[in-house]
């Protein structure tokens, strides 16, 4: 047994889990052996007595060698400590469900992939049996067909000398040969060919053309010379470079240089839907040096990945989603996290709830390994701690090639409105926008952050509006499937015939989602080519592969989405950008919402722009006045910085204090109140005034449970390895004294 193998644990008759070796101890005996056994036994902790009770029996030892290596068990404690979690949730999170093995049957999930291949029997193999061979085929003259396949077999087996020099699968030889299942049975049972399974991998990316290296403009190179000044002194880099400004390109240089010196290299993106357009940009450079890692990939996949990567020859990139920080790495030399300031970075649920690009820079420091966190928007904490010094910080303010940003007009749709002059969703301007591009070849995309076709239905006549059964929220209408959904639980109803509070037959349905938007566009510019991007449309991979390709061959000429549309993905044909509602994201009650309002609306508007012209970015919204709208407009980061900052300060937000949400979860809402006044005055004692609440948070209920949120906001000057314990330990003391017994919780550290 090793630290990092899997064990198989029996509790109790029938279930048995499966559990990773952390740590092995040698027991003493009480008759003080006299070191026997250490030579047997690795002796790595001698932490007090064992309580035998709770002693389990391994009974198998799943993996001959540790499927974990020591610095991955190390993250994984990292996080289970700093995100107030168990290390189980961490193992969870990590291992691909593959490796898990079901409780009761002891059944493993991975199975490695097989094929079913054909070759000669033994009689016939080796060069000293051609001549049998030849008489054998002979002997098939009156059994044409069976002879025919027998011929082809060693065509694609290039049988020379008397001998095979390629494999051929029964598949490949049955469909290239166009002779049947039958025939070849014929030649099975004469003992001419045989069968036999072969293991193959499901990685089956080699042989792609590399070494496709763009030369870096001189202001690129600048800026990576920049970029290797702040490695000499800072683990951490950010790059705050405006879209388009070549960023990717950078990367890619620095990964060869990683790789050239021998180094892995880990590339970071916050969303399923980038990467294969990233996928491909790195294998110009890298070919089969190149893995990609995240969730739409089979089990059986990322179980090989992770088998590659504990392998003696690894990948040298890995490309991935959140989840790709719990890969083994061997020499990791560079993290490059992309769009560093998505919020899709945190995992919200379940635990652990851990923000990716930290755990990366944790991970990179265990390696010794360099950071690069790139984006054109980004978040407070990371532009904060580059201004502050903690960061290196490195400025692109140009578009490569010169070519200018869009121009950003704003549209006040309350005006419009009331002068009867927009078209359902569409301003005038927009609406001619889109025309126009359309009359030049050119492809337009417009975002609205809500999907379905309606966000509130509502009887005119009593107000009434359907709710979710289970959620504190109203529900969402959905054309396609005329069904009304829960965005939260996942429920769906069927539409009320008439409203069941007073009979009303007509209800209306009130706001703006991408399905909306897309029936409207269909009916206002009808030949055009529509196609939508939202988590309704993109349910399988093949699905997301599908909208970009479409949309980048130029299949399509207009792309409504939801944020998916806003990542940076690069579009050569795209000039004109319509952000439809910005309200919906100004008016979200939260201390960030102006912060995530403009990284949006960034990035969604650097989507926009050709080479040869200036990209146009219509912004409709009824709040022209805000001044985050004028900050977009200008490509202001700066003064959304000040005056966000300024707010922080003086409300004591992030980055200036740290927030530990605690959140508990009951059915029953009496003792889900009680049990949050109870957890609030055992929390004021060490936290005093840094406590806040209870409160129920802005969707009070979810799937039947009921929800409240403790509050904590912690000074720098409050020690966070002591509030943590604090934490624990109430919680455990309460859990103990079933004052929390039946309720759910749990913590969330550093919330977006
Ligand atoms: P960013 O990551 O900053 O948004 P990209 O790296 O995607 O920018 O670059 C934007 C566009 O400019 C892409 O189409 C990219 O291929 C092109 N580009 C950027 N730098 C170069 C370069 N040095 N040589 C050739 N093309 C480049
Ligand atoms: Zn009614
Ligand atoms: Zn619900």
């Amino acid at each position: 047994m090793q630290t990092g193998s899997r064990v198989v644990v029996p509790f109790g008759a029938k279930r048995h889990y499966t559990g990773i070796v952390t740590a092995i101890y040698s027991e003493q005996t009480a008759q003080q052996d006299n070191g026997e056994g250490d030579a047997h036994e690795e002796k790595q902790k001698n932490g007090g007595k064992v309580d035998r009770a709770k002693l389990r029996e391994v009974i198998e030892v799943s993996d001959p060698e540790p499927i974990i290596l020591p610095s991955q068990l190390a993250l994984w404690q990292w996080i289970a400590e700093y995100y107030l979690c168990t290390e189980g949730d961490v193992m969870k999170a990590a291992l691909p469900a593959g490796f898990k093995i079901e409780s009761d049957t002891l059944r493993q999930h991975y199975r490695p992939r097989t094929e079913l291949r054909i070759r000669l029997t033994e009689a016939y193999r080796s060069p000293s049996n051609e001549a049998a061979l030849t008489s054998a085929c002979d002997d098939l003259k009156r059994a044409p067909k069976q002879q025919e396949l027998l011929l082809k077999y060693l065509q694609y087996a290039e049988y020379a000398d008397g001998l095979c020099n390629t494999e051929v699968t029964r598949h490949n030889l049955l469909e290239q040969s166009g002779l049947t299942l039958a025939h070849l049975h014929a030649l099975l049972s004469k003992g001419i060919l045989e069968q036999y399974e072969a293991e193959v991998s499901r990685l089956g990316n080699a042989g792609h053309q590399a070494g496709m290296l763009s030369e870096l403009s001189p202001i690129q190179q600048t800026c990576r010379g920049q970029i290797h000044d702040a490695w000499l002194t800072h683990d951490v880099c950010l790059l705050h470079g405006v879209t388009s400004s070549g960023k990717t390109e950078i990367y890619i240089h620095l990964i060869d240089e990683a790789i050239r010196a021998g180094k892995q290299a880990l590339y970071l993106m916050p969303e399923i839907a980038l990467t294969s357009q990233m996928e491909s940009r790195l294998r110009r450079a890298f070919g089969g040096r190149v893995g990609v890692y995240h969730s739409k990939f089979s089990d059986e996949e990322r179980v090989e990945i992770w088998q590659k990567q504990l392998s003696a020859e690894p990948y040298d990139v890995i490309l991935g989603v959140r989840s790709s920080v719990f890969l083994p790495f061997s020499r990791l030399g560079l993290v490059i996290v992309d769009e560093e300031h998505e919020n899709t970075y945190k995992q919200q649920d379940p635990a652990p709830r851990y923000h990716a690009r930290n755990v990366a820079i944790v991970l990179a420091r265990q390696f010794s390994a360099k950071v690069l966190l790139g984006t054109a928007t980004p978040s407070f904490e990371s532009y904060y701690n580059a201004r502050t010094g903690k960061y290196g910080l490195v400025t692109l303010g140009e578009r490569w090639q010169s070519v200018q940003m869009p121009a950003i007009e704003v549209i006040d749709t309350a005006e419009l409105r009331r002068k009867h002059r927009m078209s359902g969703a569409f301003s005038p301007q927009l609406l001619g926008a889109i025309r126009d591009a359309l009359g030049r070849g050119e492809q337009a995309i417009l975002f609205q952050n809500r999907r379905g076709y309606a966000p509130l239905m509502e009887c005119p006549a009593c107000g009434w509006v359907p709710r979710c059964e289970r959620c504190d929220v109203s529900l969402t209408y959905h054309r396609r499937y005329n069904l009304l959904a829960c965005h939260y639980c996942g429920n769906a109803y069927h539409l009320p015939p008439s409203c069941p509070a007073c009979g009303e037959q007509r209800l209306r349905f009130i706001g703006l989602g991408t399905e909306r938007i897309e029936e409207e566009l269909h009916s206002l510019i009808p030949e055009a080519r529509i196609d939508r991007m939202d988590l309704d449309t993109t349910r399988s991979r093949s699905a997301y592969e599908r909208i970009l390709s479409d949309f980048t061959r130029g299949n399509t000429d207009i792309l409504i989405g939801t944020q998916m549309v806003s990542k940076g993905l690069d579009f050569a044909h795209v000039s004109v950008v319509g952000i439809m509602n910005a309200d919906t994201m100004l008016n979200y009650p939260d201390f960030r919402s102006h912060e995530r309002a403009y990284q949006l609306m960034a990035q969604v508007a650097g989507r926009s722009g050709r080479r040869d012209r200036q990209g146009l970015v219509i912004l409709q919204t009824r709040s022209t006045d805000i001044p985050v709208i004028g900050q977009v407009r200008r490509y202001d980061y700066e003064g959304l910085y000040r005056s966000q900052m300024d707010e922080r300060r003086a409300f004591r937000y992030p980055p200036f204090t740290r927030l530990i949400y605690i959140y508990l979860r009951c059915r029953d809402e009496q003792r889900l109140n009680e049990a949050a006044t109870r957890l609030l005055s055992r929390l004021s004692e060490p936290f005093g005034t840094c406590v806040l609440g209870p409160e129920a948070p802005p969707v009070g209920r979810i799937g039947g449970l009921f929800i409240r949120k403790v509050m904590l906001k912690l000074e720098p000057s409050f020690p966070t390895r002591k509030a943590r314990e604090f934490l624990r330990g109430i919680v455990a003391a309460m859990s103990s004294l079933s004052e929390l017994s039946g309720i759910n919780v749990y913590f969330d550290v550093d919330p977006m």
